[in-house]
């Protein structure tokens, strides 16, 4: 049976970073789950048929990494109906030998609610928007607004709202550098494969 790693948690919290580390370091496959709706979103059009005929060159566009292509997610990704659509690549992706890392908002709650190690990836809400600003070149107090919006339209939505999986464990990297949260990671993965 593959080893799976759910990783959640809201924007710019370090998930994408802690997950591609994980990956790397157990040589596990990695998903960033976010991709699926960022892609869904710059599609256009319907977006539940956009969600139903999405395939992989959809994830390659350049564009998906802007504050729009975000907003845009998080507005489609509350439609029941588009994350119906994308259950099942998320689960074969996960079935993949001899392990698999994603990371996204609902992964140890819905996708993968048996995952042998739940993480939830936090951090304060101004230091996220200084990492995503940074990274972006964007400025900082925007970035904390546009952050909260999409958190907040993430976090109340009916359909597979964000909330930690009540098994996952709570990673906190606001005064982490990424190395040391990386090493709790992957000290919390050893924990449970020992
Ligand atoms: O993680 P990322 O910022 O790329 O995600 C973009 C948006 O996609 C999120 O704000 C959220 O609305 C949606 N998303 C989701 N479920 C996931 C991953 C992302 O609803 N598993």
């Amino acid at each position: 049976m593959p080893f799976i790693i759910a990783i959640d948690g809201p924007a710019a919290s370090g998930k994408g970073t802690i997950a591609r580390a994980l990956a790397a370091h157990f040589g596990f496959h990695h998903l960033d789950t976010g991709l699926l709706y960022r892609a869904t979103g710059a599609k256009g059009g319907d977006p539940v048929a956009a969600a139903r005929s999405l395939d992989a060159s959809d994830l390659t566009r350049p564009d998906l990494r802007s504050a729009e292509a975000g907003q845009a997610a998080s507005r489609i990704a509350a439609i029941p109906e588009v994350r119906a659509a994308l259950v099942d690549f998320q689960h074969r992706f996960a079935e993949q030998e001899p392990g698999a890392v994603l990371d996204g908002r609902d992964i140890g709650t819905v996708i993968c609610p048996d995952a042998a190690v739940k993480l939830y990836v936090t951090a304060s809400d101004q230091v996220r928007a200084r990492r995503r600003a940074i990274e972006l070149g964007a400025d900082p107090d925007e970035m904390l607004a546009q952050l909260q919006e999409r958190d907040r339209r993430d976090s109340d939505r009916a359909s597979a709202p964000l909330k930690p999986a009540p098994d996952a464990v709570l990673l906190d990297t606001t005064h982490l550098a990424i190395p040391e949260a990386i090493a709790l990671a992957i000290a919390q993965v050893n924990m449970v494969r020992g």
